[in-house]
């Protein structure tokens, strides 16, 4: 205090509030209305030595691991730009192995309002394509919305052709990045690489920004409507 008094009785009179603005000043640009943001957690599928579904040509085409990456960043970085007061977090921005328990502990402990992990599909019925959604429990009202509008988004471009929602009981067995994510979850097929057409599809620049942008708009979807 004796500090303060000698400055302000040392100092020439319009120089006395000078030290007292500045500090206001300071603390009204620094004070900014605390907000919680938005935190999305995206997984691609798979990386490292786990390839999941393989190319049918590798000279031609991609693993899953890469197609789920490449679309993961773009859908990465649609939000990172056009959604406001969201954070992304990939699982891995590399091809590297995760498991799935470190999958789900990077969305546990990030306290995600949401987690997608993208994957591609196969089947040895090569005629069999389009997009497919799991989620654990249909009943959980946060998940069901989150997967409903990404099967809407989907079936606007009718060549995705979505098979719709899937949970554990319609499916016969858990998924692992489901069940243990403390979030509305859901595991996103986004077609089949066993599809020729398909994986001619996911392997291009074109179907993978395609792919990306409806998943950007069930996600803004999805904030809108829980007012996140
Ligand atoms: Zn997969």
């Amino acid at each position: 205090m004796l500090v303060v008094k000698k400055f302000w009785a040392a100092s020439p009179k319009p120089f006395r509030w000078i030290f007292p603005c500045m500090l206001l000043a300071f603390l009204l640009i620094s004070w900014q209305p605390v907000q919680k943001k938005f935190v999305v957690v995206i997984d691609p599928g798979h990386g490292g030595k786990d390839p999941g579904a393989e190319a049918s040509n590798t000279k031609k085409y991609d693993h899953e691991k890469d197609i789920c990456l490449k679309v993961s960043i773009k859908l990465a970085d649609y939000l990172a730009e056009r959604l406001p007061n969201t954070k992304v977090i990939l699982t891995r921005s590399s091809d590297k192995f995760l498991s799935l328990e470190e999958r789900v502990f990077i969305a546990n402990a990030a306290k995600a309002n949401i987690f997608l992990s993208i994957h591609c599909n196969s089947n040895p019925i090569r005629s069999i394509h389009g997009t497919q959604l799991h989620l654990h429990d249909k009943a959980s009202k946060e998940s069901n919305f989150l997967a409903k509008s990404l099967d809407a988004e989907f079936n606007k471009k009718a060549r995705r052709n979505s098979k719709g929602l899937q949970d554990s009981r319609s499916r016969g067995h858990d998924l692992y990045v489901l069940q243990y994510s403390e979030m509305p979850a859901v595991l996103v097929e986004i077609g089949f690489l066993s599809n020729q057409e398909e994986e001619k599809y996911l392997n291009s620049d074109h179907g993978q920004a395609v792919i990306a942008s409806a998943m950007f708009r069930a996600v803004r979807t999805y904030k809108a409507h829980y007012k996140m």
